[in-house]
Formats: C-alpha cells, structure tokens, sequence
C-alpha cells in the first residue's frame, strides 16, 4: 500500500525535478537500511562525522568534510566560520558580529554578485545574515566584474560567496575561476553554494576553499547539507553546532544517509540512467511534437550537470491554454488521475520543462497520457483557458497563506 493513501496524500508524479516542497529525493534502498540500522543504536556523533569526513573528502577531493542540516545551513554556518574561526568564545557570541564590552568587531562582510542574489526557496542573501554577517552585493543583476569585487573586498570581508544554480543569471558574471583568483589574492576564503550540483570535485579542484551541496537532491540521501574544504574551515564550521548551528543540527540518520548516498553516487551507473531518460524524452518530444499549438525540445541543463530536459512551448492561440494553465491543470488534476508536477518557474515566457529524473518507471506514460488529456480538454473546451499569468501568483500566494486549512 502506498503510505501516500494511508496519510491522505496525493499521489503526485514529480517531472519537476529535486524539489524540496515535493519531498526532496526518492532514496534508494541502501540508503533506507543504513537509516534504519543507525535509528535505534547510540553513536559517538563526533566519530560519525570523522567517518563523514573522510567519505567525503574522498569524493570531492577536499581536505575535510561534515553533515549538516541542508544547504542552507551550511551556508549560514561556512559563514560564521569565516567570521569566527575556530574561537568557541567567538561562536557562542554570535550572531552579534560588534565590538561591543570591550570585544574587537568581527570581520562581518560578504561580497556575493547581484546576479547570484536569488531565492531556492528562501532567499541566498537571508543564510548569509542569519549568521550575523553582512551583504555586501557586487556588480549589477545582469553584469559583474573582477575590477568591482576587487574594490568590494576590504579589511572587513570575511568571505566571498559564489552561487552555481540555474536560478541566477547564466550570463554577463565573473567566472568562478576569476572570483577566485581576485578574492585570494585579497587574502578572503571562497564558499561556493553548489546545492545541486553532480560534479562534486570541480570547484575544489577550481579552487574554491568550501563547497556546499544539497544530500536529498541528485545525491539521493535524506534531507542534509555536505560541506567540503579545507579543514580549518571545515572544522570551524562544525564548531558552530555549539553556537547557532544548535537550531539547525541534523542527526544521525542524516549523517548516515549522507555517507551511503555518496558510496552509492560512486557506483551509480550515470550512462545506464541518462540512456533510460534520454528514451523519456525522445517518447514525449516525438509525440507532443504532432499537437497543435505545441513545440517540444530536448535541453541542456544550464550549470552544464549530465542531465536533459523536455523544454515544451506552449502557443496559447493554437493549443488554447496557457503554459501556466496547462502546467496548474495538470498539478489539479481530475477526480481519479495523478497530479503531475511540472517545472513551470518561468511559464510566463510560454513554456515549462519536464524533468525526468525522479520518475518511477512508468511514469513517463502517465505524464505523457496526462499531457495529451489536457491539451485535448482545451481543445474542445468553449473557451480559450488562458487567465491572466499575474493573477497566478495571485491565486498561489492566496492558497499558501490559508495553510493548514
Ligand atoms: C536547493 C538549494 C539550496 C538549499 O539547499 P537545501 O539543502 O535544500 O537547504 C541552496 N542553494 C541552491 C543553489 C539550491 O539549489
């Protein structure tokens, strides 16, 4: 029995991709036994975070490494290890960065681009203050330059954060191999947020002093945060569980899940897995290309990770309904059908993306028949089923704030 039905769920079909309000991950079976052995044993945490470490030390060619909550935390908490650390004194005192009672101020700045301002649920510029620290924004939303986060960096820039995501602009920015050579040479640490990302050594090897990837996105471990690095950073950022990473400490199964989800990265066979998606997408592009109305390509992951995706365009004068119309019909759902989850974050440019990689096998049929149902629905319907796209946000914010009801 689906557990989904015994807690009243919708049974969804997730073609969005590693979703946090979805559930995050499918993990796997070695995974679930490793959890469910640890669950009721007791453990010394600092040793299974030593075994952390060198497991992940090893996968991403880092000195050290550790667990944490999220990616989030791990932002917040690699932070307050630039601004404390390894000064348990230090770390119980903040967030508060000031001299205050005699004490020196900390250095409390953060130089991040303005195009790598964005929000993966809650916004980047929100973890780096929750330790204390301040933002300090470099260049424009669409153009940035070394010159300008050369000047950003003074005597009180404690570390210079660099996000990789498909949320922030994918053009006009300093690369991350100049990002490095400017804040180096300054003398200031390189955090980059690499939440989910499958490459996990290319920004230790491009020189980055921290990295931060999400366990439960293309990982497949439960929900935790991966810092990898250099260990006095490292170190100083575990230390914060002492201090504000209290709040946001995961536990052992976490740190348990994290340590075979990257054994079982290891052996993952990634051609088997992109040939099987890859014959997801073929099937879904063939078959939408024939619909009116309706124009379908296969594309590349934008941070470059070995991953394609169904873009599909949506002319709402031909096919009748709205990407956005299209992408909630198929989230509703009629009585008796699975409710379809797209990638619809940029649907007012007429298209969303379907993401094959967190289907189960046969999914991809019943998000195809789904597809066709409600193109076919808008077809014969009276009425063109196009409603303003700003009123969806509308719509969405109206059904988040009336939670639990
Ligand atoms: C998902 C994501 C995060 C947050 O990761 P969590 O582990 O879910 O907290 C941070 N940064 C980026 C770029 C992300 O995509």
């Amino acid at each position: 029995m689906d557990i989904r039905s015994r807690f009243g769920l919708r049974p969804v079909i997730n073609a969005s991709g590693t979703m946090t309000g979805l559930g995050a991950s499918s993990v796997g079976a070695p995974v679930i036994d490793a959890v469910a052995r640890i669950l009721p044993q007791f453990v010394e945490i600092d040793d299974l975070q030593r075994k952390a470490s060198a497991v992940i030390a090893e996968a991403c060619g880092s000195e050290a490494g550790y667990v944490t909550a999220s990616c989030s935390a791990a932002i917040t908490l690699t932070i307050a290890a630039a601004m404390t650390g390894d000064d348990l004194g230090l770390i119980e005192r903040l967030p508060d960065t000031t001299g205050i009672s005699g004490l020196p101020a900390l250095r409390n700045e953060v130089v991040i681009q303005t195009g790598h301002l964005v929000n993966y649920g809650a916004p980047v510029d929100q973890a780096i203050r929750l330790s204390g620290a301040r933002v300090v924004p470099v260049g424009a939303a669409t153009e940035a330059h070394g010159y300008q986060l050369n000047t950003a960096i003074t005597e009180r820039t404690a570390a210079a954060l660099y996000v990789v995501s498909h949320h922030t602009v994918q053009f006009g920015l300093i690369p991350l191999e100049e990002f490095v050579a400017v804040a180096h040479a300054k003398g200031v640490p390189v955090i980059v947020d690499a939440a989910s990302e499958y490459d996990l050594k290319r920004f230790i090897a491009a020189g980055a002093d921290l990295v931060l990837y999400s366990a439960h996105k293309f990982l497949g471990g439960l929900t935790a945060g991966l810092v990898a690095g250099k260990k006095a950073l490292v170190r100083a950022a575990y230390f914060q569980n002492g201090g504000i990473g209290r709040g946001m400490k995961v536990g052992k199964e976490g740190i348990a899940g994290a340590i075979v989800a990257l054994e079982q990265w290891r052996q993952r066979d990634h051609v088997a897995i992109r040939a099987r998606e890859r014959g997801y997408l073929t099937l879904w592009r063939e078959t939408l290309n024939r619909c009116d109305g309706v124009w379908a390509e296969i594309d590349a992951d934008p941070t470059g990770n070995p991953l394609d995706r169904l873009k599909l365009h949506i002319d709402p004068k031909v096919a009748c309904i709205s990407a956005w119309d299209l992408a909630d019909a198929l989230a509703r759902a009629p009585e008796g059908e699975a409710p379809v989850i797209v990638r619809d974050h940029e649907a007012e440019l007429h298209f969303f993306f379907l993401d094959p990689c967190n289907l189960h096998a046969g999914e991809e049929q019943i998000v195809l028949a789904r597809i066709l149902a409600e193109l076919e629905r808008a077809r014969v319907a009276s009425e063109p089923i196009v409603t303003p796209f700003h009123q969806r946000d509308a719509r969405r914010l109206a059904a988040r704030r009336n939670w639990p009801d």
